[in-house]
């Protein structure tokens, strides 16, 4: 078999000031996990030579090439630079310290998209990493990028997974892996922040021009950018917390200009509803914990609006307008917010009063700690008492929301389209990945199969829906 991926590279043409040039550095002995056949279909990656019934000879060889260690035609390997705010901090130097922008397609949709890898060795922006990643964050950013896609939430998506052969060590040894990403872009806020820390006017300006050309065409000034990204990121966000997703690491280089959610990290999915809901180990603090994500992204759309002035003819009157474009984000986001927690419980125009009716369901979750996912999901089969211990207290909120969605047209629709049966639980992640190490990768199959439909109620995934048992919750994401 030989691929071929319609290589079409845009980002290579930007000045050589963006990124680094360089090859992925060869791994021992590569073996493909898994391929993502209808997204490659979709980037018109085309197989010639398939289908000579060697499946096997098929998997090495797009081992070979979704690892590194072939590089297909077309590509032109880099690490893009970037900065960023980690945990509040500016770090005026980050970039790609892993990963490499193979290049871009143009899709079937005629949508350009990056093909990149993670894992793939060392770059000058490694800093003190190995440029690689084990094992157990590439299938978890596998299935949780999937699954966000299967959601409806944009996304980064992942193309391939591939065992390398080498072992990397954390806190022991562990097995390599290569994940494939796709993405809309590769364009962080921390892309504008490195080039308007270091004043460099005109890096910032073709990068401005490319982000316009690639993602807001229709823009007209650095202020209806920010607006445009605005409206991404506040819906992005507001999608987000109506699944119950914790990012994990809202850092402003895991912040994209496309809105399409990047950097699977230590995110996590709630089990037991708790708006101060924090996974991962390295958020002492807890900054980004479930409900500070509206926060976070208004503190991170200031810091891209920063970085932004320069490009203004008149920058004291700019920092005013764009100060106005940032106080006014919490309303958008809180306006998607609501309309998306409405549709939960069945209503599809809300009124001022169903906010009542909302956040008196969400004080009844957190009092009995109810599952997020399967509380709302049971709302549709009129069973979700079961979900709760106060069952005095759920019965008085079920009164006045039933008389309300009495005037709604499909409220059950609406809720089994909004509240997914299956989202991917920590304790599952963790168990597909405890098999994958031993070699098993039959959950991680499984799991990627039962994400892919999560609004239907499959009785075959049962066991994958329900929250998990005391000693099966997973109190922490590592990255
Ligand atoms: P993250 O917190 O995942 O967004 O990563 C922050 C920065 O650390 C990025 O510049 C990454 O490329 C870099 N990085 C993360 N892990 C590694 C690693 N194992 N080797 C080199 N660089 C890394
Ligand atoms: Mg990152
Ligand atoms: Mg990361």
């Amino acid at each position: 078999m030989s691929l071929h991926i319609p290589f079409d590279n845009s980002y290579a043409r930007l000045p050589a000031g963006f990124y680094t040039r360089l090859d992925p550095e060869p791994v021992t002995a590569p073996a493909l996990i898994a391929f993502n056949d209808a997204l490659a279909a979709e980037l018109g990656i085309a197989r010639s030579g398939a289908g000579d019934g060697d499946g096997d000879a098929d998997a090495a060889e797009l081992a070979r090439i979704f690892s590194g260690n072939a590089t297909p035609p077309g590509a032109e390997p880099l690490a893009q630079l970037y900065a960023g705010h980690q945990f509040g901090q500016f770090n005026p130097q980050l970039g790609d310290g892993r990963a490499l922008l193979l290049g871009e397609v143009v899709d079937r949709n005629g949508r350009r998209r990056d093909i990149q890898l993670k894992g793939s060795g060392p770059t000058p922006y490694s800093r003190s990493g190995d440029g690689r990643a084990w094992l157990g964050p590439v299938l978890r950013e596998y299935v949780v990028s999937e699954a966000m896609h299967a959601l409806g939430i944009p996304t980064t998506r992942a193309l391939a997974a591939v065992r390398t052969g080498d072992d990397i060590y954390r806190e022991g040894a562990l097995p390599g892996a290569v994940l494939t990403r796709v993405a809309d872009s590769h364009i962080r806020v921390g892309t504008f922040q490195i080039f308007a820390a270091r004043r460099d006017r005109d890096a910032l300006q073709a990068l401005y021009d490319y982000t316009i050309a690639r993602h807001y065409p229709e823009a007209s000034d650095p202020h209806d950018l920010l607006d445009r990204v605005i409206a991404r990121q506040a819906a992005l966000v507001a999608q987000w917390m109506s699944v119950g997703f914790i990012h994990g690491v809202m850092n402003t280089d895991n912040c994209t200009l496309s809105g399409e959610t990047i950097d699977y990290g230590p995110c996590a999915f709630m089990d037991a509803y708790h708006p101060n809901r924090v996974f991962s180990s390295i958020d002492r603090m807890g900054r980004y914990a479930y409900a500070n994500q509206a926060d976070i992204i208004v503190w991170n759309m200031a810091q891209l609006a920063t970085a932004l002035v320069p490009l203004t003819e008149d920058p004291e009157a700019a920092v005013k307008r764009f100060t106005d474009q940032v106080h006014a984000m919490p309303d958008r986001i809180r306006a998607e917010w609501e309309a998306r927690f409405a549709a939960k419980i069945g209503i599809s125009r809300p009124r001022e009063a169903d906010k009542t009716l909302v956040s008196g369901l969400l004080t009844l979750m957190q009092k009995d700690g109810a599952d997020f996912t399967n509380a709302f999901r049971a709302l549709a089969r009129d069973d979700a008492r079961d979900q709760f211990t106060d069952r005095a207290a759920f019965d008085s909120w079920a009164g006045t929301w039933r008389a309300r969605i009495a005037e709604e047209p499909e409220p059950e629709a609406l809720m089994r389209r909004t509240n997914p049966a299956i989202i991917p639980r920590n304790h599952r992640i963790e168990a597909m990945i405890a098999a994958a190490v031993d070699g098993d990768d039959a959950p991680f199959h499984r799991l990627n199969a039962a994400l892919a439909r999560p609004f239907e109620d499959d009785p075959e995934t049962e066991d994958l829906r329900r929250a998990p048992l005391p000693d099966e919750i997973v109190p922490a994401t590592f990255c």
